[in-house]
């Protein structure tokens, strides 16, 4: 069985640094706040070329914070794409905010900057960009669109740790990078963890305020915070994981080459272009019969993924309050299907997948 992932042998090859690690909290008996995340915070906002971070509970957390920094008036709009993961939205609605779909790229399954001005009112805050599957937004578009019209600009950076768009990583263009290490992620944690960077201390400093109930100093608060933190001992796990970030990523970029070369032209594959170094924390591709091609893969022991099966528009929780009708991310939740592309997963194993499914 080729498994889409699979934590254990994700994580096998760096399991004794991160028992070194865990070994030095227990020692230290020092598990929030300590020394452990504000390195962390340093080494990756330094890897990702933003000066500073702040470690966070989980990648929602870190949207929810970001929005939050800016006191909007209840009722702002923010501009999201209507194929996001829910995530995204949701951070929206939990600060009072009113999201505005709009419609992705077909060929790039990104916010399709043509349609965001068409979308802009005079309540319109803030665009919030999702580099979906690893790949970038185009960014360039989209920050002349933001600074014409004053709105600022949150990257969601969950599928797009070390992913560059002209060489500039994801995550130093907005105001915020929003990321998650949630386990399954490029630069995943052993459990729940977020962070944002910035290159404004001040804002930095609030948010680090906001995830510490809106405590500057201990006992002393000047805002309204929720608790939000990144743990020690995630936080020692993760600096482990960040010296083989690039490692893990240009595996990805290899097996999703061999995918890129290997599969016959019924399938419609990742669009490539040089602009966007794309990290490939998914390999989706789409096919008009996708279910029966799942059905397919898994007769042959291949296990795979919908990223995602139900577009937030139609998700039980949202469709009253989503209007209006996003064909083209229907249609991309219709067709689309998410092959194995894990850091342990071998060439040989995705040869096999591309011989299973050029035989379909
Ligand atoms: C994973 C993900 C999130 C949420 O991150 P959590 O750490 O699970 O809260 C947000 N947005 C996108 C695009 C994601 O893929």
């Amino acid at each position: 069985m080729i498994e889409y992932e699979n934590l254990f042998l994700l994580n096998e090859p760096f399991m004794e640094s991160y028992k070194e690690s865990f070994s030095d909290s227990l020692n230290k008996g020092w598990f929030i706040l300590g020394n452990k995340v504000s390195t962390f915070e340093t080494e990756f906002a330094t890897y990702c070329g933003s000066k500073y971070g702040a470690g966070l509970a989980s990648g929602l957390d870190a949207l929810v914070l970001a929005l939050k920094y800016f006191e909007f008036p209840e009722g702002s709009e923010v501009i999201v794409p209507s194929n996001t993961y829910i995530a995204t939205i949701l951070a929206i609605y939990n600060n009072g905010l009113v999201p505005v779909l709009v419609e992705p790229d077909i060929h790039t399954y990104n916010i399709d900057p043509q349609r965001i001005e068409e979308k802009i009112t005079s309540r319109t805050k803030a665009i919030m960009v999702v580099h979906l599957y690893g790949k970038a937004c185009e960014m360039q578009m989209i920050m002349d669109l933001a600074s014409r019209y004053e709105l600022k600009v949150i990257e969601d950076c969950a599928q797009s740790h070390g992913a560059s768009y002209k060489g500039k990583k994801t995550g130093t263009f907005g105001e915020f990078g929003a990321f998650s290490f949630y386990p399954t992620k490029n630069l995943g944690a052993l459990g729940d963890g977020g962070a944002l960077l910035s290159n404004d201390f001040d804002a930095i400093t609030k948010i680090k305020a906001l995830r510490n109930y809106g405590c500057h100093e201990k006992y002393y608060n000047n805002y309204i915070g929720i608790n939000s933190r990144l743990d020690e001992i995630q936080a020692g796990f993760l600096s482990v994981k960040l010296t083989h970030l690039d490692e893990i990523n240009f595996h990805k970029k290899k097996l999703a080459k061999l995918y890129q070369e290997g599969l016959k032209s019924d399938f419609i594959l990742p669009a490539l272009n040089e602009d966007f170094d794309d990290v490939f924390h998914i390999y989706a591709v789409r096919h008009p019969k996708r279910d029966k091609l799942r059905e397919h893969l898994l007769a042959n022991n291949i296990r795979t993924e919908i990223h995602y099966p139900v577009p937030p528009h139609q998700q039980n929780a949202l469709k009253t309050r989503l209007k209006g009708a996003f064909p083209i991310s229907e249609l991309i939740h219709q067709t689309t299907i998410s092959l194995p592309i894990s850091f342990y997963h071998t060439t040989p194993q995705v040869e096999e997948v591309i011989e299973v499914m050029n035989a379909f």
